[in-house]
């Protein structure tokens, strides 16, 4: 590594995942990367995280079939519309064309709706609140780039079915909630933007997306969040009857997050050393380096193995005693992200003492005794500070523009989130992406600021625009 980040974004990012072990991007298909150990057990324990939030607010684990019929597919004609260029199609069993044409799931709606037609009878089933941790596939045309836009996607997607469309609007802002806390826990900062009509998912009454800003100053969508009415209902036919045997439409919500929550943390937190993974997330937590001199091994781990022992019953630790310099352990350590080690000599050790050093660099020594005691402080203090400097970076990265000039200084500068006025109409955002100064990510939630409009000077409301991956 020994790399900066900043203004070498592409290429420390290319050398991170690979020195890191995240992923091997040689796998002889575009945008379908090999995962590896230490990037999956990140991304599975990230999952897991999050699996552990939609259990504990009532949504249950699944795992749907990932080909759908052509017929079911196109029923909903503005999700088929949104999807047609970039889906994946499995035509032949064999060398026999198959009677129906398959797609291989983008996205899940048209492959749970039909199903929970069948299962929504009446009112009293009512919510169901489901979803999956799996692939979905786009055939993407543009460049592809590992963990932030690929032809297979991991992703952990969830699907609800309502009485009302107010208990629809109600789950969205419950997923919203849901994310915040995901990605508190990363220390990842994140703006709630409603997208524009042209922008929402297809098929969708309105769409939320969780956007941040890389190091490039490019802002990357990290989750996404829709109402989609009794559309999809409509047509899947997810009916229910009232408690008075009226025949009603269900209202559905669908919302999701994928690996590119991974690229975010990855991206975000990493340092000329290497990655900085968050406490919840590190395949190893804390790393024990025991320090050896002279032939002392066997009594260093005599005094050292115990504490290692006692903290693996709470957290993922590991224990490196191989036989590389102490210097070559932290390097490869820090590469890998491991948020605390804890390493000691004789020394140290004959007087009860390990030092304890987080991934920022920040060193203590600390009693054995009160090892156990620590370690939560200790992690505290990590995201903490993983997150203060996330947070400073974000907010260099927020800016205000006035006029096209002002607004193209500083995309040509920053790049970042750029707040302007706008119109809303067609033609105006047309415009702006003539000009080449970004694209609108839409309304901030929460944010009810009127602006005059940057290109027609009509009344508009104040959006954020920026460049995207
Ligand atoms: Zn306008």
């Amino acid at each position: 590594m020994e790399m900066s980040k900043i203004g070498n974004f592409s290429e420390w990012y290319q050398t991170v995942l690979f020195d890191a072990g995240i992923v091997d991007i040689r796998y002889p298909v575009k945008g379908m990367p090999v995962y590896m150990p230490w990037g999956f057990q990140s991304l599975d324990y990230m999952f897991s995280f999050l699996e552990k939030l939609l259990d504990e607010t009532g949504h249950q684990k699944m795992l749907f079939p990932v080909a759908i019929p052509e017929s079911t597919f196109s029923k909903e004609t503005e999700h088929i519309k949104g999807f047609e260029d970039e889906v994946l199609w499995i035509t032949h069993g064999g060398l026999a064309p198959l009677e129906e044409r398959l797609v291989l799931r983008p996205t899940s709606e048209t492959a749970m709706y039909p199903m929970f037609a069948l299962w929504a009878r009446s009112h009293a089933d009512l919510p169901i609140k489901i979803y999956q941790t799996t692939s979905v596939y786009r055939h993407e045309t543009k460049a592809t780039r590992p963990l932030i836009r690929g032809r297979e996607v991991y992703w952990n997607e969830a699907h609800t079915s309502h009485a009302t469309l107010d208990e629809a609007a109600q789950n969205v802002e419950e997923a919203i909630k849901i994310y915040s806390e995901f990605y508190k826990a990363l220390c990842i900062p994140f703006v709630v933007i409603k997208r524009p009509e042209f922008d929402k998912f297809a098929g969708a009454l309105y769409t939320y997306a969780f956007d941040t800003v890389m190091p490039d100053g490019r802002t990357l969508q990290i989750a996404t969040a829709h109402n989609l009415g009794d559309n999809f209902a409509k047509a899947y036919d997810v009916k229910y009857s009232t408690e008075t045997g009226e025949q009603r439409y269900a209202c559905q919500t669908s919302y999701g997050i994928s690996m590119r929550g991974l690229a975010a943390v990855i991206s975000i937190h990493g340092d000329e050393k290497g990655l900085k993974l968050p406490f919840e997330i590190a395949p190893v937590q804390i790393v024990f380096v025991p320090i050896y001199s002279k032939d002392n091994n066997a009594a260093v781990d005599a005094v050292l193995r115990p504490v290692y022992e006692s903290l693996r019953t709470l957290y993922r630790c590991r224990y490196d005693d191989s036989r590389k310099r102490p210097g070559e352990k932290y390097y490869f350590w820090e590469l890998k992200g491991v948020p605390l080690r804890i390493e000691a000599g004789m020394r140290d050790l004959s007087e009860g003492k390990v030092t304890l050093v987080d991934r920022n660099g920040t060193k203590k020594q600390v009693a054995i005794a009160g090892i156990a005691d620590e370690i939560p402080r200790a992690v505290d203090a990590y995201h903490k500070k993983l997150y203060a400097d996330a947070k400073a970076f974000f907010d260099r990265h927020q800016f205000t523009a006035n006029t096209v000039k002002e607004l193209r200084e500083m995309m040509d500068e920053y790049r970042g989130m750029i707040r302007i006025g706008w119109c809303g109409s067609m033609e105006c955002a047309e415009e702006l992406d003539k000009l080449e100064v970004g694209k609108i990510l839409g309304y901030e939630k929460g944010n009810a600021k009127k602006r005059k409009c940057i290109i027609c000077g009509r009344d508009g409301d104040e959006v954020i625009i920026s460049k995207s991956y």
